[in-house]
């Protein structure tokens, strides 16, 4: 179901926020929510962006401009784009990231699969402000659906074509392996969307804060980014920080490697030879700052794939396969 848009009491924005303070207010309840991990595998931080991480939409504007959303945090693109329903984790360096290394994607949860889908195309891609494009193949994302025990569903999506490793009936463990980060769908870089809805199936955003909801569906919302963490619920982490119900700092808009700002907004990641993960950070630093600059003034460009996620979903025809697609 889409996030809504339409205002009142019943606005499932308004419910949502009122279930999470139902939530707080009732701490028996809230113990038996389920809460998720990051859901993909990453113990050196090397795989994927830690910044933008690209969050649920929730400016209420049906059909606007790409560009035009707010994610939990208040902060605008790259931190979300327009009807957005999922939170986007990129890899770094995009295809060559996803060529050399099979990133593994993982149940952020303990529940079963209630749906699985692989064998599509799994190199599509985009460009900013342009249609994604899958070479001819279907726009069809191989994914995995989860059902956790209160009945939030999970979804993950864009996998590698052939990594889907769980069947329909299945029951999974946190951090269960589910698949590959690939790029099948409507889907313009290699990422994994995960997206997260309530039993009834409307959009929740499992990031906290002041767009969203103040209790968080992460195990650990913190940090100097925002990435959750990645410890499955009932692990303690290390520093014995609160599990949930964090409200994450206000940062402000930024991007990993210093490109922050609305010059963020368009930064790119170039298509090169494989490299080690150890120097992609210091690769995408290096990108960022061109990028910045190219913005400021006439710079030498830089040939480079666009940074964006899947387009947006919007449209009844759409709609109908919103489950395998972005
Ligand atoms: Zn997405």
């Amino acid at each position: 179901m889409r996030l809504a848009r339409a205002g009142g009491v019943g606005h499932p924005l308004v419910m949502r926020r009122a279930y999470a303070l139902l939530l707080l207010a009732l701490p028996g309840v809230a113990g038996a929510q389920t809460r998720f991990r990051f859901p993909a595998d990453d113990p050196t931080g090397d795989y994927f962006l830690r910044k933008p991480i690209v969050g649920v939409d929730h400016d209420p504007t049906p059909g606007a401009p790409s560009t035009q959303c707010t994610n939990y945090a208040g902060q605008p693109l790259p931190y979300c784009y327009n009807d957005h329903e999922g939170t986007d984790f990129l890899l770094r360096l995009g295809f060559s990231t996803m060529d050399n290394y099979d990133v593994r994607v993982v149940a952020a949860a303990d529940g079963e699969v209630s749906a699985a889908h692989d064998g599509e195309y799994d190199r599509c891609h985009g460009a900013i402000g342009s249609v994604v494009s899958c070479d001819g193949h279907p726009n069809v994302a191989n994914s995995v659906t989860l059902r956790h025990a209160d009945g939030l569903v999970t979804k993950y999506w864009h996998l590698k074509k052939g990594s889907v490793a769980v069947a329909v009936g299945q029951k999974v463990a946190c951090g269960a392996l589910l698949g590959f980060v690939g790029s099948s769908g409507e889907s313009s870089t290699p990422h994994l969307h995960f997206g997260v809805e309530d039993k009834a199936g409307a959009t929740i955003d499992p990031y906290a804060g002041p767009k969203s909801q103040p209790l968080s569906y992460w195990t650990l919302q913190a940090g100097p980014f925002e990435r959750p963490g990645d410890r499955c619920a009932g692990v303690p982490y290390p520093d014995a920080r609160p599990e949930a119900g964090i409200v994450p700092r206000d940062s402000g808009p930024a991007v990993e490697g210093g490109g922050g700002g609305p010059a963020a907004a368009g930064c790119s990641l170039a298509p090169g030879p494989a490299s080690p993960p150890g120097v992609l950070a210091l690769a995408l630093l290096a990108l960022l700052l061109i990028r910045s600059r190219r913005v400021a003034g006439p710079l030498p460009r830089v040939p480079a794939a666009a940074l964006v996620v899947s387009a947006r979903r919007s449209g009844g025809a759409r709609r109908r396969s919103r489950s395998s697609r972005r």
